[in-house]
């Protein structure tokens, strides 16, 4: 039992080794791709479910490597996080989506909004709302076709930080979204005292409604939740016709998803938006 102790113990050590270097890797592979166009911003559509029209977009960080793979956020953006260079990351994701607000104005869609992720981490920096504020000055664009999404992660800061940072957010007439609801462990009455705009149903909730498991109602409870609370709700990960067909007899104000559309570049974004006008 000893011997097999032991081995467990360098097969963890060893592993953890393997993760590491594979981290300090990636960390400064991610460095050399900083600045370069090999991190870009691809957008997708988010649509009102009653209309039709296309309310918004979210803009989702890509990583492509020099030959020519893609790194998955889900990857590259723990590494960012665990080095602190989510702050420098995730400040020009700010940036660059709203220079592309600033472009989708120009061309005549000026009431879609951006959203864009903010990790926790990003959120402990003190003085993060003082440059939201800066960036959207120099931007020009109205602040209020800006969103943030964030994730119920942020309650590991307390609650009076989290609902001191929201405040300042609002103050600048930014919105505010929390991402992956139902998925993590948040009392509903943050809920409640949080100056929120939307939620977004987790995508894992979204794929149940093809079927008639138990977890479909989960979304079913969100949406009325959402509105008692004079809250918008969108589903993400809307792949199917009978997900969205579902979601609107709920009264679902938003989706996203494959069904409308993959997430794409500015300017393919900017042609899709066109034809879909039209
Ligand atoms: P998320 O914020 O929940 O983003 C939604 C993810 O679902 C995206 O994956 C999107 O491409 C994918 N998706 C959209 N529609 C569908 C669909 O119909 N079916 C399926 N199967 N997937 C769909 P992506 O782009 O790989 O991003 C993964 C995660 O990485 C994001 O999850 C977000 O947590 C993080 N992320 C991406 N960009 C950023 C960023 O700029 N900053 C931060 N902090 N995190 C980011
Ligand atoms: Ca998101
Ligand atoms: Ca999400
Ligand atoms: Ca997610």
């Amino acid at each position: 039992a000893k011997a097999r102790g032991q081995g467990e113990h360098e097969f963890y050590t060893s592993a953890i080794g393997l993760e590491s270097r594979q981290h300090t890797r990636l960390l400064h592979e991610l460095q050399q791709s900083f600045g370069s166009d090999a991190l870009f911003l691809a957008f997708q559509p988010q649509l009102s479910l009653e209309s039709g029209r296309v309310t918004g977009v979210e803009a989702l960080l890509r990583w492509r490597r020099a030959d020519g793979s893609f790194v998955p956020p889900d990857q590259f953006i723990p590494v960012a996080e665990r080095s602190g260079i989510i702050t420098l990351l995730g400040n020009w994701v700010m940036r660059t989506a709203l220079g592309a607000l600033a472009q989708l104005d120009h061309a005549g869609f000026s009431d879609i909004r951006m959203a864009i992720n903010v990790s926790a981490a990003q959120l402990r920096d003190r003085s993060y709302a003082e440059q939201l504020g800066l960036a959207l000055q120099e931007s020009g664009v109205a602040p209020g076709l800006l969103e943030l999404e964030i994730t119920e992660s942020v309650a590991v800061m307390g609650m009076a930080r989290v609902s001191a940072l929201l405040a300042e957010v609002k103050a600048l007439g930014v919105e505010i979204a929390i991402d992956d609801f139902g998925t993590g462990f948040s009392s509903l009455s943050y809920l409640d005292q949080l100056p929120v705009d939307r939620l977004k149903i987790d995508r894992s909730f979204i794929a149940l409604l093809d079927s008639c498991r138990p977890g479909a109602r989960i979304a079913e409870m969100i949406v009325p939740l959402g509105h008692c609370l004079g809250i918008a709700v969108l589903a993400e990960g809307v792949e199917t016709e009978c997900q969205a067909e579902r979601l609107r007899a709920m009264g679902c104000n938003e989706a996203q998803g494959y069904l409308y559309a993959r997430p794409m570049p500015l300017d393919a974004l900017l042609q899709w938006l066109q034809t879909y006008r039209t």
